[in-house]
């Protein structure tokens, strides 16, 4: 009986959200107008490299994408971002209402120079190829033209409406990092253009971290007095077995080793050996939790008279799940709903820069969502894609959620 109450409530709910759900036409008709422009768009910029550390690719995407938001009536600021190659671009239009909207993206990408000369953008069916077409440039397209429709609209609900374009994420967003951290602060609302692999908006990311690891020995000849010597290597294989646990499946924390090295030549005891581990984690404070289990056990060592010594090394924080963005993710859904498609909303292992725009002390602002981006898949692979079906759909998103944003107590 009181699953049966539940289940009438939650129907009755349904139903009467499906009847308020608004279907923009004319907003869809607009979207779809784009359709074309944005394909051209994305084929111009996918067709100019811009790895992470090409900084002449990335000034020609700099370029373009800072004179495309000057078009659009933004106030447009580049920043150099040491130690990154490229620099960052932020574009702020000035409305009438209260809520100050951050949409951001990454215009570098993990390929290099010449990949896109050796594989331009080309379209088969509703498929999209070429370096970098879904992570991230077709979200950096996706947001030019959805500012566009709102022009078009003449929607001005919103006090200011921020773009940033990093050229760094790829490696960490170590030159762009702070100034995302500083603008997202400000913000009642921000949403990043990460691509989705399928019909889905993210509401979390992991957090990324590398622990290091380092043994010191002593160096004497392996021939004629090994003896003499303390070796790092061996040392470093002990600990590298002690230290093998480090992660949590309760916390969701994974610590791998993955770089190993020790030694130079054959006839020397190696006086130094170290290693590296990708650690992954939703939870912050998981970082001083490893750190301070590494310090204990490396305590125990195998050769007396050896140096060891761990540091957890923070790379990029957490996007963490958090109520608020959840509920940002609902009306994502509701609108998706209004043309008829499902979305679905979820945590990803992998890490983006939400992690730099969440405040884990205080969730509901700025309110980050994630996975904003153009459908697509084999991202950082030369059979990267974009599905270009997805164009519609997600200008469509992205305009309703700025003009419900805006509104939203
Ligand atoms: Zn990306």
């Amino acid at each position: 009986m009181r699953h049966m109450k539940i289940w009438t409530l939650a129907g009755g709910l349904a139903l009467a959200g499906a009847a308020q759900a608004q279907y923009d036409a004319g907003l869809l008709r607009l979207a779809q107008a784009h359709k074309a422009a944005l394909t051209e768009d994305l084929g111009v910029v996918v067709n100019m490299d811009s790895g992470t550390d090409d900084a002449a690719g990335l000034a020609k995407v700099e370029g373009m994408l800072a004179q495309r938001l000057r078009v659009l009536g933004a106030d447009v600021e580049v920043r150099s971002s040491p130690p990154a190659a490229g620099r960052t671009i932020i574009g702020t239009l000035h409305g009438e209402g209260t809520k100050n909207i951050l949409l951001m993206i990454h215009y570098d990408t993990v390929f290099g120079i010449g990949d896109a000369a050796k594989r331009p953008f080309k379209v088969v069916g509703n498929k999209a190829f070429g370096p970098g077409v879904a992570d991230a440039k077709g979200g950096a397209l996706l947001i030019l033209h959805a500012l566009d429709l709102l022009r078009e609209r003449q929607f001005r609900a919103f006090k200011t409406l921020t773009v940033l374009f990093n050229p760094d994420e790829e490696k960490s967003s170590l030159g762009s990092r702070s100034i995302i951290q500083k603008l997202s602060a400000d913000q009642d609302f921000v949403l990043v253009f990460e691509p989705p692999e399928s019909e889905r908006v993210t509401v979390g990311t992991n957090g990324i971290a590398y622990v290091h690891l380092d043994v010191q020995g002593r160096a004497s000849h392996a021939g004629s007095a090994p003896e003499a010597g303390r070796n790092a290597a061996i040392e470093l294989a002990h600990q590298l077995l002690q230290l093998n646990d480090l992660g949590s499946t309760a916390k969701g924390t994974t610590v791998n080793w993955t770089v190993v090295q020790a030694g130079g030549a054959v006839n020397i005891i190696p006086e130094k050996a170290g290693a590296t581990a990708d650690m992954r984690m939703s939870d912050p404070s998981e970082i001083a939790r490893v750190q301070a289990d590494a310090d204990r056990l490396i305590q125990k060592k195998l050769i007396p008279e050896t140096q060891v010594s761990v540091r957890v090394e923070d790379r990029r924080p957490p996007f963490g799940r958090n109520e608020s963005s959840d509920s940002l993710a609902a009306l994502a859904k509701s609108i998706y709903a209004e043309m008829g498609r499902p979305l679905t909303a979820a945590a990803m292992r992998y890490g983006t820069d939400a992690g730099f725009a969440y405040n884990p002390a205080s969730p509901a602002k700025p309110v980050v969502l994630d996975g904003m981006g153009i459908v697509g898949d084999r991202i950082h692979s030369s059979d990267e894609w974009a599905d270009l079906d997805s164009i519609v759909p997600r200008l469509y998103l992205t305009v309703r959620m700025i003009e419900a944003m805006s509104v939203r107590n």
